[in-house]
C-alpha cells in the first residue's frame, strides 16, 4: 500500500474500465496496466473540478505549477513529493523552448494558436511523454515488485520519437516502437530510425497505423504471451493515448492556455473560448473535454479531421464506420480509422453504462460498425463541431495563413485552421478560438514547402529543410537539424502477424 492519507478535503479518484464497471483502481495501477484486463480504458470515476478561483489563481503562477495543481486533482494515490518530481523533471527549464512550455500566440483576429511543440521531438506528444516516463516509474514503485516494465507503441510518426526521447535510458522500462513502415514523413522515420539509448528498439511494419495499432493490442491481451512475460519477470505498459497516464497531462495546457489568454487580454476572465484540435487518437480533443467538464470556460470542442474524416461524419450521423477507404495524406498524424479515445467520451456520455460500450465496441470489431443512441448523438452535437480538409485544402490553408499572417503552420495545424474559418464562416461564432497546434512544420518540409513555394523538387530532406529555412527566415530546429548524416540503428521491416516475434526477439524471451 502507498502512504497517501486521505483527509476530509482530498477527493480521492478512483478508475474503472469503460468495459467493466466493477473495476476499480488507483491512478498508479491505470498507469502502471495501460490498459484494463477487459480490453477496456482506464477512466476516472468522476471528473475533479476547478473552482473559478482556483482558475483564477492558476493565471498567476507558471506551467509547472499549473501542472501540479492539475495532475494533483487525478492522480490522487501520488504524493506531493512525488508529484513535484514527476513535474519538476518533465517540464525542467530548458527542455521546452519556450518559457511559457506552450505558449499561445495570437494569428489574427481572436484566433491563436497553441504551440504545443516546443519540446524535444517537435511535435506535441512530448508534452505528455516527456512526464509518463516519470508517472509510470513511479506508479510501477508502487504497484510491481521489481518488475521490469516493456513498453510497446504503436505509432503514426510522433508518438513514437517522443516515447523514444522520453524513456530512453529510464531504469527499469524497455521500449519497443512500431511504425506503419510507408506511413511516416522522412523526417519522422530518421529522428526513429536513429534513436540512441541502450533500452529501445524500433520496427516498421508493413500496414498502416491501425495495423500496428491492432497488433500491439493484440499483443497485450494474448494470454499465451501474458504467460511468457510473468515467467521472465516482465510485464506490459503503453505509452500511447489509451493510457491514462498519456491523457491527463494533456489537460494540463488547455487551462493554461486559458490562463495565458487571460493574463495577454485575449479573454475576459470566465468568458468562454471555442477549441480546434487537429485529431487522430482522439486523444487531445479528449483532453479538451475534460477540461471543460473540470469548470475552463470552454464552448464548442471543433474537431478537425484530414482526408480520413471517419470522426467527421459520426460527429454529424452518430455512425462511426471504418469500413471506407484508407488515406495517405500530408498530416500522417491523422491517418487514422480507429479512433481509440472516442471510447472514453462515449463511456461518459451513454451514462457511465458498460454494457453499451461493449455492445458498441464489439461491433465495431465484428462488423466496423456502430450506431450510438440518439441521446448520445444530442449530446455530442450539443458540444462538438467537426469538420475536415482534403490534402489539397490543407495546403492552400498553409500557403494562405503564411501569406497573410506570415505564419508557418505545419500540415496537421492547417487541416485545424481550414475547418476553424469553416466553423466561423458557418455559425458566424466571435468567440475566441485556440487551435492546437501540434508539430513544427519542419517534421513535414517538402508538403509545407511546397505550399508555400508550388513545389519542392529536392531529394534530400535536409536540402528542403534548407530551402524551407531561407523562405521563411526561420530556423529549423536544432533536433532535426543534427539528424543529418547520424547513423541509422534501426532497419528491420515485419509483416503485421509477426509482431510478437519482434518483441520477443528484442527482449531475449
Ligand atoms: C498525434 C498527433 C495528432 C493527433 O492527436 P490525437 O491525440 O491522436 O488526436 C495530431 N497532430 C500531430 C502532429 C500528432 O502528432
Amino acid at each position: 500500500m502507498n502512504t497517501y492519507v486521505q483527509t476530509k478535503d482530498v477527493f480521492v479518484v478512483f478508475y474503472t474500465s469503460t468495459r467493466d464497471n466493477n473495476v476499480k483502481v488507483t491512478a498508479s495501477k491505470a498507469i502502471t496496466d495501460g490498459i484494463s484486463p477487459d480490453g477496456g480504458l482506464y477512466i476516472p470515476e468522476s471528473i475533479p473540478v476547478l473552482s473559478a478561483d482556483e482558475i483564477k489563481a492558476l493565471c498567476d503562477v507558471d506551467y509547472k505549477e499549473r501542472a501540479k495543481k492539475v495532475l494533483g486533482l487525478y492522480l490522487t494515490d501520488f504524493t506531493k513529493e512525488e508529484l513535484d518530481y514527476c513535474v519538476e523533471g518533465a517540464y525542467k527549464d530548458g527542455k521546452f523552448a519556450s518559457e511559457f512550455v506552450a505558449p499561445v500566440v495570437n494569428l489574427h483576429d481572436n484566433v491563436n494558436i497553441l504551440e504545443l511543440f516546443k519540446g524535444p521531438t517537435c511535435a506535441f506528444k512530448d508534452m505528455a511523454l516527456q512526464i509518463l516516463p516519470y508517472l509510470l516509474t513511479v506508479s510501477a514503485k508502487k504497484n510491481l515488485k521489481d518488475k521490469e516494465i516493456v513498453i510497446l507503441v504503436a505509432t503514426s510518426g510522433d508518438t513514437g520519437k517522443a516515447a523514444l526521447e522520453g524513456f530512453k535510458d529510464v531504469e527499469g522500462t524497455k521500449l519497443l516502437v512500431f511504425y506503419p513502415n510507408d506511413g511516416v514523413s522522412p523526417m519522422q522515420k530518421l529522428q526513429m530510425t536513429t534513436q540512441e539509448g541502450a533500452n529501445v528498439g524500433v520496427c516498421a511494419v508493413y500496414g498502416n497505423f491501425d495495423d500496428c495499432q491492432t497488433g500491439v493490442k493484440n499483443i497485450f491481451t494474448n494470454k499465451e504471451i501474458l504467460d511468457r512475460f510473468e515467467k521472465n519477470n516482465l510485464v506490459f505498459s503503453s505509452a500511447n493515448s489509451i493510457n491514462w497516464g498519456r491523457l491527463a497531462p494533456q489537460i494540463v495546457y488547455y487551462v493554461s492556455a486559458y490562463c495565458d489568454m487571460v493574463n495577454s487580454g485575449e479573454v475576459k476572465f470566465g468568458d468562454k473560448i471555442n477549441v480546434v484540435v487537429p485529431t487522430g487518437n482522439f486523444g487531445n480533443i479528449l483532453a479538451a473535454y475534460f477540461a471543460k467538464e473540470m469548470g475552463l470556460p470552454i464552448n464548442k470542442l471543433i474537431c478537425a479531421s484530414n482526408a480520413n474524416n471517419v470522426l467527421t461524419d459520426f460527429i454529424e450521423t452518430g455512425v462511426y464506420d471504418r469500413n471506407r477507404s484508407f488515406f495517405t495524406t500530408v498530416s500522417p498524424s491523422m491517418d487514422i480509422l480507429i479512433s481509440s479515445n472516442l471510447e472514453r467520451l462515449l463511456y461518459i456520455l451513454c451514462g457511465r453504462n458498460d454494457e453499451t460500450i461493449n455492445d458498441w465496441f464489439g461491433k465495431l470489431k465484428s462488423e466496423g460498425k456502430y450506431t450510438v443512441s440518439d441521446d448520445v448523438k444530442a449530446l455530442i452535437g450539443d458540444m462538438f463541431f467537426a469538420g475536415c480538409c482534403d490534402d489539397t485544402a490543407t495546403a492552400e490553408t498553409i500557403n494562405e495563413t503564411y501569406n497573410k499572417y506570415n505564419y508557418l503552420a505545419d500540415t496537421h495545424t492547417s487541416v485545424a485552421i481550414n475547418v476553424c474559418d469553416a466553423y466561423i464562416e458557418k455559425t458566424g461564432d466571435k468567440t475566441p478560438v485556440v487551435v492546437a497546434s501540434t508539430a513544427s512544420p519542419f517534421k513535414f518540409s517538402k508538403a509545407v514547402l511546397s505550399a508555400v513555394e508550388g513545389a519542392a523538387d529536392y531529394d534530400d530532406e535536409f536540402a528542403t529543410v534548407d530551402a524551407l529555412e531561407k523562405i521563411s527566415s526561420l530556423k529549423a530546429p536544432e533536433q532535426l537539424s543534427a539528424l543529418k548524416g547520424k547513423e541509422v540503428r534501426f532497419t528491420q521491416v515485419t509483416a503485421k502477424e509477426d509482431m510478437a516475434e519482434v518483441v520477443f526477439n528484442m527482449l531475449g524471451i
